[in-house]
């Protein structure tokens, strides 16, 4: 257990009236969470602080070798009133094996729940209650040692901001199209790809840059070496429906173990769905749709929860996936899965953990 000290604001901000446009990650709420790390000494003084900005000296690792890991994941606000959040126990051990990755200390699982509950607890005004609204959670820990040589920092801090979100998708859920990369790639095996790091957003942005000046949303990557097979999408994992049967790339250790991924395929499971983890080239893809074998498309990930693809670009090809439509699958998992986050459906598996 941490002994979490608490210092509260003597200016709190003014909480966004019911209504106002949230948007995504430029508000941010009275206070945050910080640890340090010290070699020898371990985590230390847990702090929950006006939320504000941060010395660092201009020879902070963390500015110069990208250092660092960050995870994402929301609080929800149920029709009770209470705040919930959703599987962080998943966010703490994938927070962990990208420490391992990074050299970064380790934080024990229960301290980063406990410190995620802790700053949610006293921002719990900041959750907002409207349809598809939530708090977004931004734990993340910076290399802070004064020092360019290239080794694993001595010095850490651990924090968590936290962000009130408007719903994704503002007018109901549509689906978008997404630029099949052909030219950069985000990771390999071997690489980082299953981190959650700066570093592999740091590389993604060109991709994202001529995905977005094409007129598409989002990347999706194929995979570093044979540049064949399909990874996953910008921010999110992508899963395929396929004559019948929901297919997804298996973890392999260059894409981001999502943990909606993991619920959407548990829930797959639940309803019967034939699943398979495994290797799909972006030419069976291609094949699938013009035999009109792939029936449904979609992204998952924490921000959009699910998302329909409702087009997919690959060099010259432009394959249209639904008719605009989205797919039944893709609504059911949204609607099951949103349904447990915001509280108002059962929560069989335990996911739902309360905070106040
Ligand atoms: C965070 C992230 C995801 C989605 O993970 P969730 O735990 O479902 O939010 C997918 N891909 C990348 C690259 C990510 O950073």
């Amino acid at each position: 257990m941490l002994d979490i000290k608490i210092q509260k604001t003597a200016s709190p901000k003014k909480i966004p009236a019911k209504g106002e446009k949230l948007g995504f990650g430029h508000i941010f709420t009275d206070h945050m969470f910080i640890m340090n790390y010290t070699e020898g000494k371990g985590w230390h003084d847990p702090r929950i602080v006006p939320f504000g900005d941060i010395t660092l000296s201009p020879a902070a690792m963390v500015l110069h070798y990208g250092q660092e890991m960050f995870e994402g994941l929301k609080a929800y606000r149920g029709e009770n009133g209470e705040v919930y959040l959703f599987r962080p126990d998943m966010n703490a051990k994938r927070a962990n094996n990208s420490n391992d990755r990074l050299c970064i200390p380790r934080i024990p699982e229960e301290d980063f729940v406990q410190a995620v509950k802790a700053v949610v607890a006293v921002d719990s005004d900041w959750v907002p209650s409207e349809e598809g609204t939530s708090l977004y959670i931004r734990p993340f820990v910076i290399s802070t040692d004064a020092h360019l040589g290239v080794a694993p920092s001595k010095t850490y801090m651990f924090i968590i901001i936290l962000s009130p979100s408007g719903a994704y998708y503002e007018s109901g859920l549509a689906p978008v199209g997404i630029w099949i990369e052909d030219e950069y790639v985000r990771a390999v095996r071997g690489g980082m790809g299953f981190a959650k790091t700066g570093g592999n957003y740091a590389a993604s942005l060109a991709a994202q840059v001529k995905a977005h000046d094409g007129g598409y949303s989002q990347a999706l990557w194929l995979d570093g070496v044979e540049r064949k097979y399909i990874e996953e999408v910008g921010s999110m994992n992508i899963a395929f429906k396929i004559s019948g049967k929901v297919v997804t790339p298996m973890l392999n250790g260059s894409i981001l173990p999502g943990i909606t991924r993991d619920s959407i395929l548990h829930l797959c499971r639940e309803w019967g769905y034939e699943v398979e983890e495994r290797r799909i080239s972006v030419d069976e893809l291609i094949a699938a749709a013009h035999s009109g074998a792939l029936e449904e498309v979609f992204g998952t990930g924490t921000a959009a929860v699910v998302s329909p693809v409702g087009k997919l670009r690959y060099k010259d090809d432009v394959i249209e996936i639904g008719g605009g439509k989205i797919g039944e699958l893709t609504q059911k998992l949204y609607d099951e899965l949103t349904g447990i986050q915001w509280g108002k459906r059962p929560d069989p598996y335990g996911w739902r953990v309360k905070v106040c």
